[in-house]
């Protein structure tokens, strides 16, 4: 159910078992009318415009792998990384972001020393770093804290309001204050576990990586030491994946358009979930896989498991508003070079981030012109989606304006609302969802997949999705010793 990257990689894993002889029916649900979720591509004058995710983190490998086996592999194209700049607003002025900056760790000196974006007493913070020991046994750091309280304890205030803060509110819509850093940057939490020094262990794990290329340079293998570009995507467009999915899904049936309302469990151990539809018709399935956001899972199961419900109903969810400005010739040589700019709450505005798309991703725009895209909501600003799109460009060419003194009227624009949309893994994160995993074990067959659980990227999706569907065949296995046996498929 759900027919998002999470469902459509759980439908398409399903599907490619029963073409492989699984004794299965296969259906995918959707409550809209068109597949995909937040993945939606326009094309429009030689622009192509996406309306929610634009690429995938090329460091988490499960969507690239994924393009490859649906036949993509010669769509990918890594992001334009020669010329990756990004700005943060400060006091009103675009300050570039430190290169070497790792996410929150800094890894070169000169950028830190010499950064506006930082008072003297945060770079002092960041170089005393270097020196801290890990936690003794004894004295062990908290189990689960803020991202904001995480990064003060290594850099300080500072770094939190002027960088922290700004990147977690461009990427997860989210607010760094409630954040969990065991669960949003767990690679960090494990560091200080290990090392203490956020620096000296980023330091070691690049050396590492290096030395690792080196060698794998010395035999001559292409490997995956080899440098990545920072992010990846398909050139025409995200929605690529999804068609090619779709496509793939041959033998399942699809049902797009109509919403599932509720569910029924097995009255019997071995019996079928009853599924209904907000149009009165029904299902059965022995196993099913709910990659919907987790409120509407919590809504769906209410009546027949509160305690999972309520569990799943605890995880917060932000919404979004992007709004891509189109510009002909001339615009480009008007704004910064670079992959854009993201705004911290502290300047009072309420553009979150803007990507340079032309600088990003140049093939997405015709040459020499320019498509902004901006983004806005996020954790602290949900109203901002009830504005009418005349009142969205307004505002946010209103904010051009004042950052950039930008004020080119647009070609053209387009806008997506996604409410409720971006799962916050919220402090206490790692016990939700071990406590949902603990309801799980009452029902097999009812697999979760999507954003809410261990990623809100496009690859984690994919992930969760596969993982889904493999736990459902499994539960249909179980249930049925005898079809399994005589397939040795399922
Ligand atoms: C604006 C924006 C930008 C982003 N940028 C990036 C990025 O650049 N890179 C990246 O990796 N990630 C990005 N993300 C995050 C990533 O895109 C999402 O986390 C991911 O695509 C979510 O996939 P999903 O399948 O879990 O959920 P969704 O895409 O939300 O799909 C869930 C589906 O369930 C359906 N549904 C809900 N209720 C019902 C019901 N009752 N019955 C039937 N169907 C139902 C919905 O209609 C929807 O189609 C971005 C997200 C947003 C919103």
């Amino acid at each position: 159910m759900g027919g998002g990257i999470a469902g459509l990689s759980a439908g398409y894993t399903l599907a490619r078992a029963r073409r492989q002889g699984a004794p299965i029916e296969v259906t995918l649900l959707e409550g809209r009318d068109r597949l995909g979720g937040v993945i939606t591509t326009e094309r429009v004058e030689g622009f192509v415009i996406e309306g929610g995710p634009d690429s995938f983190l090329a460091e988490k490998p499960e969507a690239a792998a994924l393009c490859r086996e649906l036949g993509l592999g010669d769509q990918l194209l890594g992001s334009n990384d020669r010329g990756r700049r990004t700005y943060i607003l400060h006091h009103g002025r675009l300050a570039r972001l430190p290169d070497g900056l790792l996410l929150l760790v800094p890894t070169r000196l000169w950028p830190m020393v010499s950064t506006p974006l930082l008072p003297f007493r945060s770079k002092l913070a960041a170089a005393a770093e270097c020196f801290a020991s890990p936690p003794r046994a004894e004295a062990a750091t908290p189990e689960d804290e803020s991202v904001a309280s995480f990064v003060q304890r290594h850099f300080g205030e500072a770094m939190v309001e002027n960088i922290v803060e700004p990147l977690l509110a461009g990427v997860y819509g989210g607010d760094c204050r409630q954040l969990s850093i065991r669960s949003v940057l767990p690679r960090f939490w494990e560091m200080e576990r290990r090392y203490g020094s956020l620096t000296r262990a980023t330091l070691r794990a690049q050396r590492e990586r290096m030395k690792a290329a080196e060698e794998a340079r010395q035999f001559g293998e292409a490997t995956r030491h080899q440098r990545l570009p920072l992010f990846m995507t398909l050139k025409n467009g995200l929605d690529q994946i999804v068609l090619m999915l779709a496509e793939r899904l041959d033998g399942a049936a699809v049902r797009l358009g109509v919403r599932v309302s509720s569910l029924d469990f097995p009255a019997t151990a071995g019996g079928a979930y009853q599924i209904h539809w907000e149009d009165g018709s029904t299902q059965q399935a022995e196993a099913v896989v709910l990659a919907m956001p987790a409120h509407e899972c919590a809504r769906l199961l209410l009546p027949v498991h509160p305690r999972l419900a309520k569990r799943l109903g605890e995880i917060p969810y932000s919404s979004a508003m992007t709004v891509a400005l189109a510009y002909g010739e001339g615009a480009r040589e008007m704004l910064p070079r670079g992959f854009g700019f993201l705004v911290p709450r502290k300047e009072k505005r309420r553009l979150l981030a803007c990507t340079f798309v032309h600088g990003k991703f140049d093939h997405r725009v015709p040459e020499g012109k320019a498509l902004l895209r901006c983004f806005l909501g996020g954790a602290a600003d949900p109203e901002v989606l009830k504005l009418s799109d005349q009142e969205a460009t307004t505002l946010v060419r209103e904010e051009l304006q004042a950052i950039l003194s930008f004020e080119l009227e647009p070609l053209f624009h387009r806008i997506h609302r996604w409410p409720s949309s971006m799962a916050q893994y919220t402090v206490g994160h790692a016990e939700r969802l071990q406590a949902i995993e603990t309801e799980l074990q009452e029902l097999p067959g009812l697999c979760l997949a999507g954003n809410a659980y261990s990623g809100i990227g496009i690859s984690d999706c994919v992930r969760t999705g596969r993982a889904a569907a493999e736990r459902a065949l499994e539960a249909v296995r179980k249930q049925r010793p005898d079809s399994s046996a005589h397939t040795g498929l399922l």
